[in-house]
């Protein structure tokens, strides 16, 4: 039996569903990466493009990577969340945000990339206190 991912946007306008299993699960450190997330890093499935379909208004934005291919990332236009991503280099695949998916059971991290240019805060200490969800945690007055 195929499995089938579903994923959607911060607003919902965007959906998108992707059948089979992903060639691979990465996180990156790049600076596009950090950047277009505005944190430490990006989690990505990579499917083929043909299993994989998207509904709704996408925006994107596209650069030269230093590999001299052409990056596109694509997100939703109405509220920005990342979609998905191309390149170039790989072409006929795409790389949906695994943030994005609905159920991600049975993904894990593959590889991670571009360790070097992780920042020194993007990672969970040993002496951290950490929550499972949203704690109810509210700023001192
Ligand atoms: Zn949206
Ligand atoms: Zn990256």
């Amino acid at each position: 039996m195929t499995k089938t991912y579903t994923g959607k946007c911060l607003c919902g306008q965007i959906t998108y569903t992707a059948s089979g299993s992903p060639i691979v699960v990465a996180q990156c450190h790049c600076e596009e990466c950090r950047r277009l997330s505005g944190t430490g890093h990006t989690v990505g499935a990579m499917f083929a493009s043909e299993v994989v379909a998207v509904s709704g208004k996408l925006s994107e934005f596209s650069y030269s990577s230093d590999k001299d291919s052409q990056v596109t990332k694509v997100f939703c236009a109405n509220c920005g969340s990342p979609i998905y991503g191309t390149n170039t280099r790989i072409p006929d695949h795409l790389t949906l945000s695994l943030g994005t998916m609905d159920d991600a059971s049975g993904l894990y991290i593959e590889v991670v990339i571009f360790e070097r240019d992780k920042p020194h805060w993007d990672r969970l200490g040993q002496d951290v206190v950490f929550f499972a969800t949203q704690p109810d945690w509210k700023p001192e007055s």
